[in-house]
């Protein structure tokens, strides 16, 4: 929500806050009452600390009445059965009362939430990704657990380096389906957006149609923004999925060519996720695409039996036991 929306919600909240008053005074004038006395009483303290008393009353007395109308205040709220804070202004933050800041130029949690939600969402991230973290890989599925012990390190390295704007290499995940690179592709793109960078997750035909649609339909494209179609090549990490996926033509290879060669231009990292092998990656695309493809990465190879099927083998045999 933007500050203007906030402000816009702010106001609400407040002409809501009145009406509710207003009305609670029409409904009960006994409680109108009191909270006009109420006022009165405390305007009249100030006066006599400065010696303009008008009531004849001392301070303590004025102290003691208030507390009596407090009490009757309560008594009254109880019998009718209405909320303790009927008074109060309903903020859905009540820590900084819909601003978004505590003091100045510090933000709100519920801003940083909100702020971590675009985030998420720009990433397009799906539910499930979202959970999957570097705390959540589990070694347990794979047989060589020394390699995929230091595959997890370096994904964590890496992460930790985007995240302090260091420089490094791109990672390049690959093997087959099932092994394990969504998972921790995920776990990067959660660690980094964290951090409140932006990361921007996408599968490559994705990010094709995208480019086409913008680049040929520029005038009516609804898919996206110029704002996000920079993002491509300038957003803070990039996950490709799925590379090798798409169909080659002259104008694909010319556009990976040209968003690889920016993000290296913009010193942007990125990480690729693929089942093709680097030799196939060299088969696949011409030698300036493949070298900016695999030059600038550090080559991960996830191999052995899908993860996916070895945990529907056991979840099996587990109902086989219990059934
Ligand atoms: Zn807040």
């Amino acid at each position: 929500m933007s500050l203007s929306k906030r402000a816009l919600k702010r106001q609400r909240k407040l002409a809501e806050w009145e009406v509710r008053v207003e009305t609670l005074h029409q409904k009960y004038p006994r409680l109108g009452e009191i909270s006009r006395l109420f006022t009165q009483m405390s305007l009249e303290i100030a006066m006599l600390g400065m010696g303009k008393g008008k009531m004849g009353m001392t301070q303590e007395e004025l102290l003691q009445a208030q507390e009596a109308l407090q009490a009757e205040k309560n008594m009254l709220l109880q019998k009718n059965k209405l909320p303790e804070n009927i008074y109060d202004v309903w903020w859905d933050c009540e820590k900084c009362q819909d601003t978004g800041f505590r003091g100045v130029g510090e933000k709100c949690s519920c801003l940083l939430q909100e702020e971590q939600e675009v985030r998420w969402q720009f990433s397009r991230l799906t539910p499930e990704q979202k959970e999957q973290t570097f705390n959540s890989f589990s070694l347990e599925w794979y047989e060589d657990k020394a390699r995929y012990r230091t595959i997890l390190q370096q994904c964590i390295e890496f992460a930790e380096k985007v995240c302090a704007g260091e420089k490094t290499e791109n990672l390049f995940l690959c093997g087959s389906i099932g092994t394990g690179k969504t998972h921790l592709c995920s776990a990067i793109a959660n660690y980094v957006l964290q951090a409140g960078l932006k990361v921007v997750y996408l599968k490559t035909g994705t990010i094709l149609d995208m480019i086409r649609e913008y680049k040929f339909n520029f005038e009516k494209s609804e898919i996206l923004s110029p704002h996000e179609f920079k993002a491509f090549y300038q957003v803070g990490l990039l996950i490709i999925d799925d590379l090798g996926t798409e169909v080659s033509t002259d104008f694909v290879r010319e556009q990976l060519f040209y968003l690889f060669d920016e993000r290296i231009n913009y010193r942007r990292p990125w990480i690729i996720s693929t089942n093709l092998m680097p030799n196939e990656i060299g088969t696949m695309y011409e030698d300036r695409l493949s070298d900016r493809i695999l030059g600038t990465s550090r080559i991960l190879k996830f191999t052995g039996t899908s993860i996916r099927q070895l945990k529907a083998i056991k979840a099996k045999a587990i109902n086989n036991v219990s059934s």
